[in-house]
């Protein structure tokens, strides 16, 4: 597709036509290669997602827009690691700061489900799909005709459903998005982590068949006499890095949750 880059080993520098991504240097099993900064515009630009409070990158975010002015700041979500160098970077590049929820935002403006964003000719159109976080946001970029997912869809592997965000919600933004991508002819899912996804449909459809894998995974460990989100995990991700089990167990009691709400 034109305009599509998707550079080999590193998100760093994936872009589409008007979206650019700068990663911050802050690697992990929860971040992936780290945090995806979108630069989004030729001329003016929107900034989505700072990252976290590293100076050298929000340094660097600045640096490459070199004369393009920022006129505004937005937050996929406020988890720390997107949001956490955003009032640094209002500083540097003086510019609001709007997300969802209030206590993330600098400046007078919010951020919600069906607004318009406009920078230099071009539109971001806001998603709300909580789940991941109760104020995740994704937000659609038609002229690329490119979804920015922050944590809602990661570039690779699944993401977790965090101790402020719900597995109902996440299934039903998750279709939503799905039925998005394919209404307004998507050609590439941003992510906030990982690569660039250049087949919006099936990496959406993976999402979908993954969650409810899970949830029969977690049936199946209940019936063998699973009790605690502890126990489910020891079954259901025995395969899985044991670094990652205390994320699994956040992600296990949000499915046992949904199911004992069913
Ligand atoms: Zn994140």
């Amino acid at each position: 597709m034109s305009g599509l880059h998707i550079p080999l080993g590193t998100p760093d520098g994936s872009r589409t036509e008007h979206a650019e991504n700068l990663l911050a240097p802050n690697p992990s099993a929860m971040t992936l290669d780290g945090t995806n900064t979108w630069v989004i515009g030729t001329r003016d630009a929107v900034v989505v997602d700072p990252g976290p409070d590293d100076e050298a990158h929000l340094l660097r975010v600045r640096d490459h827009l070199g004369e393009r002015r920022v006129t505004q700041i937005l937050l996929t979500h406020g988890h720390a690691d997107h949001s956490g160098g955003a009032k640094r970077f209002a500083e540097l590049v003086d510019a609001p700061v709007r997300a969802l929820d209030p206590r993330h935002r600098l400046g007078d403006e919010g951020l919600g489900d069906g607004d318009v964003i406009t920078v230099d000719g071009l539109e971001l159109h806001v998603y709300a799909t909580p789940g991941h976080s109760f104020d995740s946001l994704c937000f659609w970029l038609p002229q690329d005709r490119a979804m920015l997912t922050g944590d809602t869809v990661l570039g690779r592997g699944t993401t977790i459903i965090a101790q402020d965000g719900g597995l109902g919600d996440y299934l039903r933004s998750l279709d939503r998005l799905r039925a998005a991508a394919e209404g307004l002819g998507a050609r590439a899912l941003l992510p906030g982590h990982g690569p660039v996804l250049p087949d919006p449909i099936a990496a959406l459809d993976g999402y979908i068949a993954h969650r409810r894998q899970r949830l029969d995974q977690i049936r199946t460990a209940q019936a063998q006499g699973a009790r605690t989100p502890r126990e489910v995990v020891e079954i259901v991700y025995a395969d899985v890095d044991r670094s990652l089990w205390p994320a699994a167990e956040v992600s296990v009691r949000a499915q046992l949750d949904y199911l004992e709400r069913l």
